[in-house]
């Protein structure tokens, strides 16, 4: 056994906020505590395959765009690769990298048979005709023919992407394969193959997480209060489940800014008003507008970053007053913050956990697609609890027997998973 350092991505300056950087940060302080190879820790922290394409697209005006797409695969030890595709200014290889590399992390912690891919655009949605959209998911789907797969690599949707576009590339895949092939994604519409339950999946999984660590924690929901970040499929399904369960969920907030009562919302009127107004909570008057600073600084039970990356960093960890934070986008912590909310004995339910109830869905919609038998809603989120509440609950085991934050026990959860796998199946 070898101890293993910390290191940052060949590709990127040294820079702690790099999502990259911040997941090989976990990674490494998981395998120095199990003493992982340093042969098996080489090759799980570089992807296995990275795929970067350009994509010409006729605009509405008669110009062309060239657009950049990504698709990298972190790993398919443990099954075909599974993880979203993200539409978004921000998209970069390194962030791509991060992202490939957590889904190998939580479909190996949900145990689940899939490996972790991601895959981005680099656009502004916000800015595409549905014409627009439809043509440049189609040719990022052509120009990944060969990457994609039912059996290979299997996309999803994620930040500005959802049943639409998965419809979308299961037309354009199953043109170019001459067969139809609904398994080649998940998150699809209901009638293409969608899985019940899979809208409300992420959220119900991220409230699972939250009740589980309440328990033990000792926190009542009944008398909790939560401030939400984000309020697109995670967000506001989080907050309206939250508030079923009693929990006051007194903030919320999305691009357009953040809102504050004290009395707690309304949830499914915020969603209605969203959906009224192109997708944004832009003019929402209920509550007191307050920035995002301030959200993250409010004085409740449970903060629920759903999102974006790096939203809790070293300057601002110091300011969070919430008693448990669950992650329900990836990567909003960075790893600089670690050590301030460990110190401040704040319990950090990590994204590779919390938010792992939409891939298991996503599972449960390709095992139904295989099988051509579909569920009910009930039975899937039966399912989906089960499988959330004993991933759950291995991970608290895990931060017990060594003695770590729950984010690296759950690194270490998974990479004991991954590593075995890849040991079994060996390498040239
Ligand atoms: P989405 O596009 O549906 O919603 C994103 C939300 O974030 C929107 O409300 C947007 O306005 C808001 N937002 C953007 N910039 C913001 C800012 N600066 N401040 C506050 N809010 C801001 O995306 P989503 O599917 O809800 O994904 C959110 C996060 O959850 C991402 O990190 C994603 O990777 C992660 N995630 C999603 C799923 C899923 O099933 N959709 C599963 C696991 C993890």
């Amino acid at each position: 056994m070898s101890t293993v350092k910390e290191k940052n991505s060949e590709n990127t300056p040294v820079n702690e906020i790099n999502p990259y950087d911040s997941m090989l940060a976990r990674f490494s302080a998981a395998a120095n505590k199990i003493g992982l190879e340093e042969e098996i820790y080489n090759i799980l922290k570089v992807p296995a395959q990275q795929h970067i394409v350009n994509l010409p697209v006729t605009m509405d005006n008669g110009k062309v765009q060239v657009f950049e797409g990504y698709r990298i695969i972190h790993s398919n030890i443990l099954g075909p690769s599974k993880g979203g595709i993200r539409y978004a200014m921000e998209v970069n290889q390194d962030e791509v990298k991060a992202l490939a590399a957590w889904m190998t992390w939580k479909c190996a912690i949900a145990d689940i048979p899939f490996g972790g891919a991601k895959g981005g655009i680099t656009c502004d949605p916000k800015k595409l005709s549905m014409g627009e959209k439809e043509r440049l998911t189609r040719a990022y789907t052509i120009a990944m023919a060969d990457v994609f797969g039912a059996d290979k690599d299997i996309p999803a949707p994620d930040v500005a992407t959802g049943p639409q576009e998965m419809a979308w590339i299961v037309d354009a895949f199953s043109k170019i394969n001459r067969e139809y092939i609904p398994a080649v994604v998940t998150g699809k519409p209901l009638h293409l193959g969608g899985s019940l339950g899979r809208v409300e999946a992420t959220g119900l999984g991220v409230v699972i997480a939250a009740l589980e660590a309440m328990k033990k924690m000792g926190i009542d929901p009944q008398k909790s209060t939560a401030a939400v970040q984000g309020f697109g499929n995670v967000g506001s399904i989080t907050a309206k489940l939250f508030t079923r369960k009693g929990v006051k969920v007194v903030a919320i907030s999305d691009y357009t800014g953040a809102y504050y009562d004290e009395n707690g919302f309304d949830i499914q009127s915020a969603i209605d008003y969203r959906d009224a107004n192109k997708g944004s909570l832009e003019g929402f008057s209920k509550g007191r507008k307050i920035s995002n600073e301030e959200l993250f600084s409010l004085d409740v039970d449970i903060l629920a970053p759903c999102a974006l990356e790096n939203q809790i960093t070293s300057e601002n960890a110091n300011d969070i007053k919430a008693k448990l934070i669950v992650e329900g986008a990836n990567g909003p912590t960075a790893s600089n913050a670690d050590e301030i909310l460990n110190k401040k004995g704040i319990i950090v339910i990590p994204d590779i956990l919390a938010n792992g109830g939409g891939v298991t869905v996503s599972y449960f919609e390709w095992v139904q697609n295989r099988a051509g038998y579909y569920w009910s809603e009930e039975e899937v989120n039966e399912k989906a609890e089960k499988s959330m509440k004993k991933a759950f609950e291995n991970v608290w085991s895990a931060s017990k027997e060594y003695d770590v934050s729950m984010r690296i026990a759950a690194y270490i959860v998974a990479l004991k998973k991954v590593s075995i796998g890849l040991k079994a199946r060996g390498h040239f």
